[in-house]
């Protein structure tokens, strides 16, 4: 009889613990979105796979670790290789973290993701995502079905980030390979070797060691990041992206002109420079009312305002430090706004 009591009681001491240890964890959501990280292929040694294969349940399954950094909950948003990630899944994606992220029952998110495109996506949300609450990005390189998948410690790393209360009011990041980005400055520098992100201008903000995180860089003043509203938008306005190189032919912008698009993003050479035969193209373009802006092929350094090209005269935008995949973001949600030129400009010179 006594055994017994003492045996109850001991049941009940061990779960008022295990519910106490729960609640002090935080409870970081997990919306997947598919890519590499979820990819399934015939081969543990060959690089022939096929992305957004594998369920979120099963990816959490083969990291039991998560479990002893954050309550997380883990759902299926999309299922794709991020090749394919397009504008009304963007939509859907930072409505989704706007109101998961406004409940006092989620402290983070965490985004899988392949990562093709993962940049593009995290500098949408950061643009889109009114939340001081971390949201945090993570792929892999290699599929899960690969000998040295890299898929589950980057997953738990991305646990790590977005548990950690240093983590809140950095906007949005990305946690690849023990390093931690920002949505602004990171890129993909590399096709294959896992170790594929880094920041060319800025570097990495923080990294990841042995469950911890650690920041490097200071917390940017968050009054100074531009808010876009997604809440009544059905759809972005068009913006096409166009690849400067040496013998190009106009056609290729004309063939954008009256196609419905409201704004071109010029991906020139050098500081981005814009061939002979292209400029009167992009002076109809203006004249037509669309946006011009001047990006660089160039994977670092900025697209300066003024340089070779005479922006003022010709009513152009200059990136500044936005290559041409996240110029056409900002410029898409810019053009939910504004068209006057001069106003995204002042929208690009904040990535100086
Ligand atoms: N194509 C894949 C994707 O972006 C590549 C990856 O995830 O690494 O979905």
């Amino acid at each position: 009889m006594m055994k017994r009591a003492l045996f109850t009681a001991a049941a009940m001491l061990l779960m008022i613990f295990t519910s106490v240890l729960w609640a002090q964890r935080p409870n970081v959501y997990i919306l997947a979105t598919g890519g590499t990280i979820a990819g399934s292929g015939a081969s543990s040694v060959g690089t022939n796979y096929t992305a957004g294969q594998v369920e979120i349940a099963s990816l959490l399954d083969a990291v039991p670790q998560i479990k002893e950094v954050a309550n997380v909950v883990g759902r299926q948003l999309v299922r794709i290789g991020s090749q394919d990630m397009d504008d009304a899944t963007w939509l859907l994606l930072a409505r989704r973290i706007n109101e998961l992220t406004s409940s006092d029952s989620v402290d983070a998110i965490v985004v899988t993701h392949g990562t093709d495109t993962m940049e593009e996506t995290a500098f949408f949300l950061s643009l889109t995502v009114g939340t001081k609450k971390p949201v945090v990005l993570v792929g892999a390189m290699r599929p899960s079905t690969a000998l040295s998948a890299d898929g589950p410690l980057n997953l738990y790393n991305a646990v790590v980030v977005a548990a950690s209360p240093q983590s809140v009011g950095r906007g949005v990041l990305v946690a690849m390979n023990g390093g931690v980005y920002s949505a602004a400055t990171v890129t993909k520098m590399h096709t294959t070797n896992v170790e594929a992100f880094g920041a060319p201008d800025a570097g990495a903000v923080g990294y990841v060691l042995n469950g911890e995180v650690h920041y490097i860089l200071p917390l940017e003043h968050p009054d100074d990041s531009l808010h876009f509203s997604v809440a009544g938008l059905e759809a972005l306005p068009r913006v096409a992206v166009a690849y400067g190189h040496a013998g190009v032919s106009p056609d290729i912008i004309e063939a954008v002109i009256g196609s419905g698009y409201k704004g071109i993003v010029y991906a020139g050479v050098g500081n981005g420079n814009i061939h002979k035969d292209i400029l009167p193209v992009l002076e109809e373009a203006r004249r037509r009312g669309i946006i011009v802006v001047r990006s660089s092929r160039v994977p670092s350094g900025p697209t300066s305002l003024d340089n070779e090209v005479d922006d003022a005269r010709y009513g152009f935008v200059a990136s500044q430090l936005l290559p041409p995949q996240k110029a056409r973001v900002l410029l898409m949600l810019a053009l939910t706004r504004t068209d006057d030129w001069q106003q995204i400009q002042r929208y690009f010179n904040e990535y100086r």
